[in-house]
């Protein structure tokens, strides 16, 4: 593009986890900053959604955080970096004291980069707990467990691009890359459409997915509209199909049956689970006709190629390990692993939400998803940072919010906001409110979170600062800043740095900018090792990358899984209902989702003129049949119940859902779906249900 001016400086979307390549050009004032695309950015090549064309919005908003802020009866002053610091130095000090380590949590975010998540842990971990964790517990907790346990690495087991020349079949469950991933579902999913793949989506919600394949060959777009919390069943009654099929004709190839002989465990078990499985009860559970399912079954089972993509729709139960394992179980015992166009593939939401995870900020894992509890790992890793890192896994994000006021005392949050994030948020806020003794948050704009904050640090936006980012299939990728906004503001690394440094003695967080983390991070992460600031170019890395020169791969598992016997493990499942179910107070179920125009808890989104424009308040989906029932016209303002509170919005009356269930968002701070969301968790995971929960409608 020749008329692109050459000064803009390249880095990567801030919002979604495909990680699009766009430029920011600079003004002469400080603030002054414009999208540009960038044309041959390696993953996007130019192309980007309404919410990465519309990113540099926020970056200069006039609610940006300038100056530290402490709390003073109730009410925020400004402080200086000195007073601020020293704050928050003295209370974690005497959190320790008078509670020990396990007294602080710290929250990381996938909204900053990997430097950062790599030194709050460190930071947690020096501290003397593993109790940090950060928003991917919301998210992917189980779909990581799952495909660590039974595959070997928690992350997508193929790329976005191997799919557009390879993949015959699409089987997207429980996600929504129209809305979620505008430009995988556009560039990468459409083009393989294009190129004859059939598309199975597994929704109980029609979406802007759903539209976006809508072609004159129906058969090669199917839609199973499952009701919420029936992914077991449906998935059962595929496996079941597929089972029974190749019984009655062994050479068709329903199953591979060499690629389940060599490389895989646990086909006995799947067998003896699904012996007696009614397939017709199990489709009527899910409310798909039978017919369907079947013919979904074979369409994938038949195909050379076929790839699964799994979202939050699967993740977010309580039966969320086991609803990832039996995709697992689908793609092993048709040998869909191993090969371009193939695999398990969990579409992730913000833009570093796999690199999160990888740079150990979880509470039982170390950089590199090493064991904090392998004595091996744990010392290879005590040997860099020169201080012993406690064996015991720490709890987890929602754990460390349910055990305020009992074990934890302090918080240390850096860009996340968990009184919107979380299940229950009412009692999310009131232990919040009441029960901590303190909490400093670092973010760039007041969220509803660091309103409760006693200490409040103003960081500096994606625009501004250097560092990496890991998007959705593995590949880390640098992200480059511009000059600062605010001079008062600082880098999220040069805070923890700082903090680090008053606390202990030491030079454990002296470092000089974030290469230099990055330096460190990869001699504790095997599968970082060979990365390095020049390598990861404008192109970036898949991990593993374990020596300096690989090149990374783009697939996973050619020759062997990375578990203890290099075996894929198949394990079959039964249906676990929903911890909430529809009764006579609440008939309905109540289930939420994302919209392309807006982020997560909306901190960014809702300031930026062009996305809330699109959706400026939240809004609920009702069945034309439920919304007669009620007496609910297309517009009406309603309130919408669970047992755990009430909101109050504008009732959109549509097919796109089902009798019967009620569909609405995280988005908006007025109006929160975690004001109703059941706070249960996985029990392996420990993520919470999200998506399933049960509610009533009032007019008015
Ligand atoms: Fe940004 Fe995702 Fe949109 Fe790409 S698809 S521009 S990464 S939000």
């Amino acid at each position: 593009m020749s008329s692109e001016p050459d000064n803009a400086t390249k880095t990567i979307c801030p919002y979604c986890g495909v990680g699009c390549g766009i430029r920011v050009l600079e003004g002469d004032e400080p603030g002054e900053m414009r999208f540009m695309p960038w044309g041959d950015a390696p993953v996007n090549e130019g192309s980007v959604c309404i919410k990465g064309g519309a990113a540099t919005q926020v970056v200069d908003h006039e609610d940006r955080l300038t100056e530290p802020l402490i709390k003073e009866n109730g009410e925020f002053r400004e402080a200086t970096w000195e007073e601020a610091l020293g704050r928050v130095v003295d209370e974690m000090r005497s959190i320790r004291e008078e509670h020990g380590p396990d007294g602080m949590g710290f929250f990381g975010s996938s909204k900053t980069f990997n430097e950062e998540n790599y030194l709050i842990q460190k930071l947690a971990r020096r501290y003397g707990t593993n109790q940090v964790d950060n928003c991917t517990r919301m998210c992917h907790a189980s779909t990581v467990w799952a495909l660590r346990t039974s595959l070997g690495m928690g992350a997508m087991t193929n790329s976005m691009a191997d799919l557009e020349d390879s993949a015959d079949v699409l089987w997207i469950q429980g996600a929504n890359p129209g809305e979620q991933h505008p430009i995988a579902n556009s560039q990468y999913f459409r083009q393989a459409v294009l190129e004859g793949a059939t598309v199975i989506q597994v929704d109980p919600h029609a979406n802007k997915t759903t539209r976006s394949f809508e072609i004159d060959e129906t058969d090669r777009h199917m839609h199973l509209q499952l009701k919420p919390g029936t992914d077991i069943p449906l998935l059962n009654v595929v496996l079941k199909t597929i089972l029974d099929r190749h019984e009655e004709e062994p050479d068709a190839g329903w199953i591979d049956e060499e690629f389940v002989e060599e490389r895989t465990k646990g086909f006995d078990h799947l067998k003896e689970t699904l012996a007696d499985f009614d397939v017709e009860a199990a489709a009527e559970e899910c409310g798909v006709p039978l017919e369907d399912i079947e013919l979904a079954a074979e369409k994938y089972a038949m195909a050379n190629d076929a790839a699964i993509f799994t979202g939050m729709g699967m993740s977010q139960h309580t039966c969320g390990v086991d609803n990832v394992q039996n995709e697992i179980n689908l793609a092993l015992v048709t040998g869909n692993l191993g090969r371009p166009g193939t695999g398990v593939n969990p579409l992730r939401g913000q833009n570093n939400v796999q690199g999160t995870c990888d740079v150990g900020a979880m509470p039982n894992v170390l950089p590199g998803y090493q064991l904090v509890d392998d004595d091996e790992a744990r010392e290879s890793v005590e040997e860099v940072w020169g201080f012993e890192v406690p064996e015991e896994p720490g709890l987890t994000n929602v754990e460390i919010s349910h055990a305020i006021g009992d074990t934890v005392h302090g918080l240390y949050v850096m860009g996340e906001n968990p009184i919107m994030s979380e299940p229950d948020g009412n009692e999310t806020e009131r232990r919040f409110r009441e029960e901590l003794d303190f909490m400093v948050v670092q973010d760039i704009f007041m969220t509803e979170t660091a309103e409760l904050a006693d200490v409040v640090l103003p960081a500096t936006t994606w625009a501004e600062r250097d560092g990496t980012v890991t998007n959705t299939d593995r590949r880390v990728q640098r992200m480059r800043g511009v000059h600062k906004v605010h001079e008062n503001t600082r880098h999220d690394l040069d805070i923890l740095c700082e903090v680090g440094t008053r606390l202990f003695d030491g030079d454990e967080f002296d470092f000089d900018g974030p290469e230099e983390v990055f330096e460190e991070l990869r001699e504790v992460c095997p599968i970082m090792h060979g990365m390095t600031y020049d390598a990861l170019g404008e192109a970036g890395i898949h991990w593993p990358c374990y020596e300096e020169g690989d090149e990374g791969d783009s697939f996973l598992y050619e020759d062997s899984f990375e578990t203890d016997d290099g075996l894929g493990r198949i394990e079959g499942v039964v249906h676990q209902e929903p911890k909430e179910t529809p009764d006579e107070e609440y008939p309905l179920v109540l289930t939420t989702a994302r919209l392309e125009e807006h982020y997560n808890t909306g901190t960014m989104s809702r300031r930026s003129p062009t996305l809330s424009k699109q959706h400026p308040e939240n809004f609920v989906d009702v069945h034309p049949n439920d919304a007669e029932r009620y007496g609910i016209e297309d517009g009406d303002h309603v309130t919408l119940k669970s047992r755990r509170g009430e909101i109050t919005v504008r009732a959109d009356v549509t097919e796109d859902i089902k009798e019967g269930v009620v569909w609405t968002t995280p988005h908006f701070a007025a109006a929160s779906a975690n004001r109703l969301t059941n706070d249960v968790l996985d029990e392996r995971a420990k993520i919470p249900e999200y998506k399933a929960a049960s509610a009533e409608i009032e007019v008015g």
